[in-house]
């Protein structure tokens, strides 16, 4: 089976863990503020901090822009399901914003329209998650004016962003949001196994997600209500979490962002190659806007409208002829516990076309051209 997405794992990164085994410090030691540091070096942020998910960092980076009940999120219906439960971990509710079909991105004439009538009935978001789908950056620019005109912040997922840029900047240098997350699960672009980061330019956005990501608790003295009583001292000043980064992680981490540009760019060659060779069948790959280049996390097409609901039988064909295709995502708002809590089939209409027809190929930088070749010759005898 050729899988849609694997990690590359060199001996470097093999050597780099097996030294942290045979170190001081599993956890909390040297590695972890150097691969942060790092993060900062290669997407231009202030201030990084390091965690054991990007569940953990989307959920922290709420809590750090104070999202508690009574508040709204609003994020795209197409995404993984994290980047809407993170506000129900707080206890704030969740709101959707429907797709542009072309990207697959939330689209910034729906979050406008949204935000109108909910300035009207005096229910603006505290917080709009914009996703990054695939790895190709929403219209950050847009999105960023229309946090100014109706004061929410802006967390980035940037789950599969990694590596990519703005028309001017990094992704990750959030020069268009307060806070971006960065996902390193091994189907992501570089991997620490579990693990995430959330990146800030605000000193004081940076301090609450350090103190939230290790249970509230410092030991800086400036911080400290009391007085220290003696250098054992530290003290609880919020209620916090456990979602720290091991020292395994961290240095797996650093070895892998060593080669984050070459990573992208094979994806890009890969991409590029796929265009061109799904050109002439009835499927369309997602737009990525040309001003910006894409992490390129996943390479998703659109069957054609005109062959109606065929998407099960193409998926069930290409898994047969040892095609690991996957589909990305179902919508947020179609799930059962989602909804539970009110939203049904029908209320997002572009993101649940999206869906019908979404099928991802197969996108990882080792895969080769004969690979990807059965890939596209499997997905032609595959189409109806
Ligand atoms: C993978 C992913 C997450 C969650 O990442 P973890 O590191 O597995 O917690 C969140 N959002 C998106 C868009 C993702 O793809």
């Amino acid at each position: 089976m050729i899988p849609y997405g694997r990690q590359d794992i060199s001996q470097e990164d093999v050597d780099a863990v097996v030294d942290v085994l045979g170190s001081d410090y599993l956890t909390q030691g040297p590695r972890v503020p150097m691969f942060e540091q790092a993060l900062c070096d290669s997407s231009d942020a202030r201030f990084a901090t390091v965690m054991n998910s990007a569940t953990s960092a989307l959920h922290v980076a709420c809590l750090a822009l104070d999202v508690g009940p009574g508040d709204e999120v609003w994020t795209s219906p197409i995404t993984f399901v994290a980047s809407a439960n993170c506000a129900l971990y707080c206890g704030a509710s969740v709101g959707f914003v429907d797709i542009d079909p072309q990207t697959g991105n939330m689209s910034v004439d729906a979050l406008e329209e949204r935000l109108i009538a909910a300035e009207r009935d005096g229910r603006l978001p505290k917080v709009v998650i914009p996703v990054h789908l695939g790895g190709n950056p929403c219209d950050m620019p847009a999105i960023h004016r229309l946090a100014r005109r109706y004061g929410f912040s802006v967390i980035e997922d940037a789950s599969h962003a990694i590596g990519g840029s703005y028309a001017d900047g990094r992704v990750g240098s959030c020069r268009y949001s307060d806070i971006t997350v960065f996902s390193f699960h091994p189907v992501k672009i570089v991997t620490t196994a579990e693990g995430g980061a959330a990146l800030t330019n605000s000193e004081d956005l940076a301090e609450k997600i350090r103190l939230l990501h290790t249970h509230g608790i410092t030991r800086d003295e400036d911080r400290m209500q009391g007085p220290s009583q003696g250098l054992w001292y530290y003290e609880q000043i919020a209620l916090g979490f456990n979602y720290r980064m091991t020292e395994l992680q961290a240095a797996l981490g650093l070895t892998q962002l060593k080669r984050l540009d070459d990573f992208v760019s094979a994806r890009h060659v890969l991409a590029r190659r796929y265009d061109e060779m799904i050109d002439p069948l009835p499927v369309s790959p997602l737009r990525r806007n040309v001003d910006c280049y894409s992490g390129l996390h996943l390479y998703v097409i659109q069957i054609d409208d005109e062959l109606g609901d065929c998407r099960a039988e193409v998926f069930a064909r290409l898994r047969a002829s040892g095609i690991g295709v996957n589909v990305h995502y179902i919508p947020v708002h179609t799930q059962p516990f989602y909804a539970r809590l009110g939203f049904s089939t029908g209320d997002y209409p572009a993101a649940e076309n999206y869906y019908r027809r979404a099928i991802s190929l197969p996108m990882y930088h080792t895969l080769s051209s004969e690979e990807q070749d059965q890939v596209v010759s499997a997905l032609r005898h595959a189409l109806p």
